[in-house]
C-alpha cells in the first residue's frame, strides 16, 4: 500500500470538516474521490499534503506517517499537488513557472556545482512538451485560457518529479475539449510516467473513464471505496450522493 489514510479527522471551530476519512491508494493507481460540495475532499487533500494538520487519525505514505510533517517534508517524499483554485505565478511566462519548480527540485537533489543550468532548461522543455504547452512556453501565464492555466499547474507539479500526484478538481471550469485533453494527460502521466494519481472531480464521465478505484465522501466521512462498477451500483451511494437511483449515472 502506497498511501493509507485511516480515521482522519479535522475540525474547524467545532465543525468536523473531516470526521472519518479512510483511503487506500496502491502504487500506480488512479484513484478518484467524489462527493458533494462541502464533503471534505479539499480538506482531505490539504491534510495529506500538510497544508493542514489533522486532529486525529493517520496518513501513512510508504511506511511513514505524514501527519506530523511539514508541507516541505511531504513534498520531498514525492507528493505534489495542484489546487482547486489556479495557483501559478500569473506574471511569469509558462516556461518560467515550470522552470522554478524544476530548479528547486534539482537544487536540493543534486550538487549545485556539478550540474549545468541546461539541465533545468531541457527538463522544463520536456515537461511542457508532455503536457502540450510547449508552443505556449513564452506566453505570460496570466494570459492563458483557464484550461491552459489548470494544465500549467499540473506541469508545475510535475517539476517536482512526483511519484504521487494530487489533483483537486483538475477540470473545473474547463470546456469539453479542454476536459478531454486533461483526461488524456492524466492517463498519459499514469501510463507513461508511472505516476500514482489521486484526484477529486465532479465530472462523473471523467471519473469513470480514468479512475481504477473510487472513494466516496459525504459529511466528512468515507462511505465506500471500491472499483468503479461496485461504487456505481452501491445503493448507499445512489441515495446519499446521487439523490436517488438513476439520478446521475
Ligand atoms: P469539498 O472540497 O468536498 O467541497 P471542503 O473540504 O472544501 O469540501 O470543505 C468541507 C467543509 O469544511 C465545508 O463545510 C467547508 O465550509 C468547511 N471548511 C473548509 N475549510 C475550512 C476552514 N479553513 N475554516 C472553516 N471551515 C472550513
Ligand atoms: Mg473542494
Amino acid at each position: 500500500m502506497m498511501l493509507h489514510v485511516e480515521n482522519l479527522q479535522k475540525t474547524f471551530d467545532g465543525f468536523a470538516a473531516v470526521s472519518d476519512a479512510q483511503l487506500e491508494v496502491e502504487k500506480g493507481e488512479v484513484v478518484a474521490v467524489i462527493g458533494p460540495n462541502g464533503a471534505g475532499k479539499t480538506t482531505l487533500f490539504n491534510l495529506i499534503t500538510g497544508q493542514l494538520k489533522a486532529d486525529g487519525g493517520s496518513i501513512i505514505f510508504k511506511d511513514e506517517n505524514l501527519a506530523c510533517m511539514t508541507p516541505y517534508e511531504i513534498c520531498r517524499r514525492g507528493i505534489s499537488r495542484s489546487f482547486q483554485i489556479v495557483n501559478i505565478f500569473s506574471r511569469l511566462t509558462v516556461f518560467e513557472n515550470v522552470r522554478v519548480a524544476v530548479m528547486s527540485y534539482n537544487k536540493r537533489t543534486f550538487n549545485l556545482f556539478s550540474r549545468a543550468k541546461d539541465i533545468d532548461v531541457s527538463e522544463t522543455g520536456d515537461i511542457l512538451k508532455s503536457v502540450g504547452l510547449f508552443e505556449k512556453a513564452g506566453r505570460i501565464s496570466g494570459s492563458l485560457s483557464h484550461g491552459d492555466q489548470k494544465v500549467l499547474e499540473m506541469a508545475v507539479a510535475l517539476g517536482n518529479r512526483p511519484e504521487f500526484l494530487i489533483l483537486d478538481e483538475p477540470t473545473a471550469g474547463m470546456s469539453p475539449e479542454e476536459t478531454r485533453n486533461a483526461l488524456e494527460l492524466m492517463k498519459l502521466l499514469s501510463r507513461d510516467r508511472g505516476i500514482t494519481i489521486l484526484f477529486c472531480e465532479h465530472d462523473m464521465e471523467l471519473v469513470f473513464s480514468v479512475a481504477n478505484r473510487i472513494m466516496v465522501m459525504q459529511h466528512g466521512r468515507t462511505i465506500i471505496q471500491g472499483e468503479p462498477e461496485v461504487v456505481r451500483k452501491d445503493r448507499q451511494v445512489q441515495e446519499a450522493y446521487l439523490g436517488g437511483p438513476d439520478e446521475l449515472f
